[in-house]
């Protein structure tokens, strides 16, 4: 592999970072667009690619309309509808509650709290609402906050909003404003992702892997009685989550993104910190390991037993249950099954060939020889990431 392969996908990946940070539409065209949806129910004013303001919803089927258009969060200001955030909730939105009294302004300390919730949403490709009671005074000063947040100066993101109902109404948001404009303006870069928008077209991939668990799933439950009738782990039982299990590269990829799509960012939190945890339990065994003579690179088997002795648990695993267990990889999915029940070198090759391809897709290199795995509390905690960069430098300098 050249040298510019590996920097090319970073630069690619730093790029996109930067778009998906600063999309903003380019003027009031794209905002005269996105409210030319007249058909919905409850009218969303879009603002960025990702961000929409609006008012409380009042019904069930506004909910639904917020839905439809592809909203999976909401950031609610409305202190006068002390349940409203619950039933937003309860309707399957994730939710930040930042209780502001009409025509009154956050606590700067508070507003930066949702600021910072809202940016992580945004970087995992949630679609946000931001609404107060009638989506003016409170939503616009939210979310004129954003865009200074974003790089805009107060007189930019100002404009933007001019062309929306969403405005500060009095002058105590707009200290508020004129406060947190100075104070913001630095984008903080976040750690590079495998998903980054606008670099690779994953979808393709995914529905390739989707194909392979499906084909996989058919056959267990065609399989004779031995076969189907065997505990399904991460539901049924909980014994492969004490095994030490890689992934191949687009298993990887696929356990992250399902994870940044569906889990709440608190669930998210805490799966990640057990991860983290997970992880440093391995660096500590391997550490032993090699202390005692074994290498726990080469001799892997060693490691595996180890982990088993240890009984660590994946990370993924709560109350005996798997999180993620309609996504579970195909090695839990194979638990326990006799070796001979199912064609393992065909799996392994069709896994190796979208692997192949995803990787090709993103570095622009052939991925020759060997698979490329990570183990799965590495690919939950984010760790693997940083070891496919140290994987390209290693080609760079083979
Ligand atoms: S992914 Fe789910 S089923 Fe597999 S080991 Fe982890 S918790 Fe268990």
């Amino acid at each position: 592999m050249k040298v510019e392969s590996g920097l090319r996908f970073f630069k690619k990946c730093l790029k996109a970072l930067n778009i998906q940070s600063a999309r903003i539409p380019a003027d009031k065209s794209s905002i005269a667009n996105s409210q030319s949806k007249k058909d919905s129910i409850y009218q969303l004013t879009w603002i960025t690619d990702y961000l929409a303001v609006g008012y409380a919803p009042m019904s069930y089927v506004e909910l639904d309309s917020i839905r439809e258009q592809g909203i999976g969060a909401i950031v609610n200001l409305c202190a006068e509808f002390g349940d409203l955030h619950e039933i937003e909730e309860n309707s399957g939105f994730e939710v930040y509650y930042l209780p502001i009294p009409d025509e009154t302004a956050p606590d700067m300390e508070d507003m930066e709290k949702a600021l910072a919730w809202l940016d992580e949403a945004v970087y995992l490709g949630k679609k946000i609402l931001v609404h107060c009671r009638h989506g003016i005074g409170r939503t616009g000063t939210f979310a004129t906050s954003y865009l200074l947040r974003r790089g805009l100066g107060l007189k930019v993101a100002s404009r933007k909003m001019k062309y929306t109902r969403a405005t500060p109404t009095n002058y105590r948001q707009w200290k508020l404003l004129r406060k947190y404009g100075k104070k913001s303006g630095v984008l903080k870069i976040r750690e590079p992702s495998l998903e980054a928008r606008n670099v690779v077209d994953l979808s393709v991939y995914f529905t390739d892997y989707e194909a392979l668990i499906q084909k996989i799933d058919e056959d267990l439950n065609r399989a004779n009685n031995t076969v189907s009738n065997i505990k399904k782990c991460g539901l049924e039982t909980d014994e492969c989550c004490f095994h030490y299990i890689d992934l191949q590269l687009i298993e990887a990829i696929y356990l992250g993104n399902v994870m940044n799509r569906t889990f709440k960012s608190d669930l998210r939190a805490e799966v990640i910190r057990r991860a983290v945890g997970v992880c440093k339990n391995i660096r500590g065994l391997k550490a032993r390991l090699g202390e005692k003579g074994y290498d726990p690179i080469k001799d892997r088997q060693c490691l595996v037993e180890a982990y088993v002795r240890e009984q660590i648990l994946c990370p993924l695993n709560r109350e005996s249950k798997c999180t993620l267990y309609e996504h579970r990889p195909i090695r839990c999915r194979l638990y326990g099954v006799p070796k001979d029940s199912v064609d393992l070198d065909l799996i392994n090759n069709t896994l190796f060939d979208i692997s192949r391809n995803v990787f090709f897709a993103f570095s622009g290199s052939f991925l020759e020889g060997r698979a490329l795995s990570f183990s799965l509390p590495d690919t939950v905690s984010g760790r693997f990431i940083q070891e496919y960069f140290y994987y390209l430098a290693s080609l760079e300098t083979d």
